[in-house]
């Protein structure tokens, strides 16, 4: 059954018909079929996490530059890792590479709290404050290297990395509860990843291959070591 929803706080109205577009191809062509991935996706305003020039190209199914040489990931990609953590409204989250603020706005509006990392400290600033300014209060993000994940809060119900590793980091294994899930880009090379799901069961992890895809790299102490 799909809860109620949760009621729209300072959500924008500008744009709706993009969002509902945008969703409509998620569901048709990308085939989302989570109801509550799909409905935080209509009401949170993506054209307010992406430069002021590009708004116009918001709700586009492409990734977005923003500041810092960073993107804003693919609506599909945010719409099918957010829907393979099968989080509902009781769920803790932990992000890894918040970037915009997107992501985290959209796990917000399906988890119960979202503890979200970015380790550029321009772009954590601006994120949370977004996200507040939107009237989301069940969301911290905070500027260090989340390849560390972040006990303070672990054990979490689920984890996504929206950078790709060269493999997930040992950290975020240990901080995933037994039944969790972690959902994160890995690859060997920079540039290129397939998108992984790990599911922590009591006899350990397994590991789902979920396809092909693209992300900016996740630097950091159990990632890739610099920027080149
Ligand atoms: N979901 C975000 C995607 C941002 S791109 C959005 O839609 O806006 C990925 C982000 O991961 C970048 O902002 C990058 O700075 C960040 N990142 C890379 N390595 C990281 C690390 N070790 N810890 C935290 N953030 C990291």
């Amino acid at each position: 059954m799909i809860p109620p929803p949760a009621p729209a706080g300072q959500m924008s109205q500008q744009y709706r018909p993009q969002r509902e577009r945008m969703v409509e191809h998620l569901r048709k062509h990308h085939r989302i079929r989570d109801e509550r991935v799909l409905r935080a996706m209509a009401e949170v305003p993506r054209h307010l996490f992406v430069p002021e020039a590009l708004r116009s190209n918001a709700y586009g199914d492409h990734a977005l530059p923003i500041s810092a040489n960073q993107t804003i990931s693919q609506p599909f990609i945010v719409a099918r890792m957010t829907e393979l953590l099968e989080v509902d409204s009781d769920s803790k989250v932990l992000e890894i590479g918040a970037g915009s603020g997107y992501q985290t706005a959209v796990l917000a509006r399906v988890a119960g709290s979202v503890f979200a990392i970015e380790r550029i400290a321009d772009l954590a600033r601006e994120a949370q404050k977004r996200i507040r300014e939107l009237g989301i209060y069940n969301a911290t993000v905070k500027c260090f290297d989340g390849t560390l994940g972040w006990d303070a809060h672990a054990p979490y119900d689920a984890a996504l990395a929206a950078a790709g590793g060269p493999d997930v980091p040992e950290p975020l294994l240990a901080q995933l509860k037994v039944g969790g899930r972690l959902v994160m880009p890995v690859g060997q090379s920079r540039d290129t990843q397939r998108l992984v799901r790990v599911l922590r069961t009591d006899k350990g992890f397994e590991r789902e291959d979920h396809g092909a895809c693209a992300f900016v790299p996740l630097i950091g102490r159990y990632g890739w070591t610099n920027e080149k």
